[in-house]
């Protein structure tokens, strides 16, 4: 049925198991299965002795939740004992273990989530998520605003799923709850945000559901630097690959102030060079070619220019931006070709000067356009050395 080598070892490990969520639903719609995840009428504890006394690895990676990792063959499926929500706060829930499949379904955030999967290739589909998956419907499982008040996370959630299976209009109910339920969102911890926006973003086309979470207020409350679909519509007309960094970089507005986005979402210092590199269109300005193409490559990462160059036509700069991104495809990074130790090599005497003389060296090295190899810089540098100690 899954036709997986760990999967399908869990499954057997464990009696009365399932899988449950994402991988039964894209199974049904016919998608690529990403990450099998299963879930068992046993208590974590018991989960994980059996699937140890299967031959599985195990990892108690969240076991107060009620997760366990089972590796086979370095392939990791998580596999979680039932839950029953026992108390929620809107961003976190207090659980117990349950053997009632049922109970575990209704917790779970929309109706094409809810299904499950068991051994025996039965279906499991508490709550009409077969049907509502075929007509492209994201609806959540019981009352809209209870279970986006138990967890504001799920209002994210709804459009990124509504951008990946959403078909014709959203579901009305939805979108209602939404709508009063933004001020919520701001008791969510930034990496969960991140992590959901990031998610959503990586969608094929998210332009629609994007515009709809800017309608309801939702965009304006997770993204308060102000946004500007029509530059990310530009990114995907332009074809630039699905990457969520790219991508937030287009739909951040033109010169937003967003100081401050990288630090309340919590990015990674790369995360956050990147996004700044993307956005900062002065090296690729005038589309550079020859030396002046040399000089940007040599002081910044190929990448830092493509993303800008993409950046650029998304908002529609004039100018051939394909062409530009393949020329610093074809063109090999320059790199200047002495260090310090070259300086020591040639007699100069250590301390900070020698810093200072490679620097103004390939100041000179780089307005030149970085064409001069190891020996013209030799030249210069003790040219410059020489001047130094007059
Ligand atoms: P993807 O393929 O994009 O990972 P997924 O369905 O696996 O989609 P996950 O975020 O990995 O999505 O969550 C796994 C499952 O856990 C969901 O299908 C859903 O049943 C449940 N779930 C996850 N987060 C929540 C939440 N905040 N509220 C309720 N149920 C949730
Ligand atoms: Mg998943």
């Amino acid at each position: 049925m899954l036709r997986r080598g760990a999967p399908d070892a869990v499954l057997a490990a464990l009696p009365g198991a399932r899988a449950v969520g994402g991988a039964v639903r894209d199974l049904l719609a016919g998608r690529p299965v990403q990450d099998v995840d299963v879930a068992a009428p046993l208590p974590p504890e018991a989960i994980a002795a059996r699937l140890r006394a299967a031959g599985l690895r195990v990892f108690e990676t969240g076991l107060a939740h009620g997760t366990v990792t089972a590796v086979r063959d370095h392939e990791p499926v998580e596999v979680t004992s039932l839950r029953r929500d026992v108390a929620t706060d809107g961003r976190h829930a207090e659980v117990e273990w349950t053997t009632d499949w049922r109970e575990d379904a209704a917790r779970r955030d929309f109706t094409i989530n809810a299904m499950s999967l068991d051994a025996e290739g039965a279906l499991w589909d508490y709550f009409g998520g077969r049907e509502d998956l075929a007509a492209g419907r994201v609806r959540f499982v019981g009352d809209p605003a209870t279970r986006l008040a138990e967890d504001y996370l799920r209002a994210l959630r709804f459009f990124r799923f509504q951008a990946r299976y959403g078909r014709g209009a959203p579901d009305p109910a939805a979108v209602a709850a939404i709508r009063v339920a933004v001020p919520g969102l701001a008791r969510l911890s930034a990496e969960r945000v991140w992590m959901e926006l990031k998610r959503l973003l990586a969608a094929p086309d998210p332009v629609a559901a994007l515009a709809l979470m800017a309608e309801t207020g939702v965009l304006g409350a997770v993204l308060p630097e102000g946004s500007d679909l029509a530059v990310l519509a530009g990114l995907l007309r332009a074809g630039a690959p699905v990457d969520p960094l790219l991508r937030v970089a287009a739909l951040v507005a033109p010169g937003a102030a967003d100081a401050g986005l990288a630090g309340r979402l919590r990015w990674s210092a790369a995360e956050a060079a990147r996004y700044a590199a993307a956005r900062s269109l002065e090296p690729v300005r005038g589309l550079p070619e020859g030396a002046a193409l040399r000089r940007a490559l040599a002081e910044l990462p190929p990448e830092a220019l493509t993303d800008a160059a993409w950046i650029a036509e998304a908002r529609g700069l004039p100018g051939d931006w394909p062409a530009l991104r393949a020329r610093i495809a074809a063109m090999p990074r320059p790199v200047f070709p002495l260090q310090g130790r070259d300086a020591l090599a040639m007699g100069l005497p250590p301390g900070p000067g020698i810093g200072q003389l490679l620097a103004a060296t390939r100041a000179w090295w780089l307005e030149r356009g970085c064409r001069d190899d190891a020996e013209a810089c030799r030249i210069r540098l003790r040219e410059l050395a020489a001047c130094a100690a007059i």
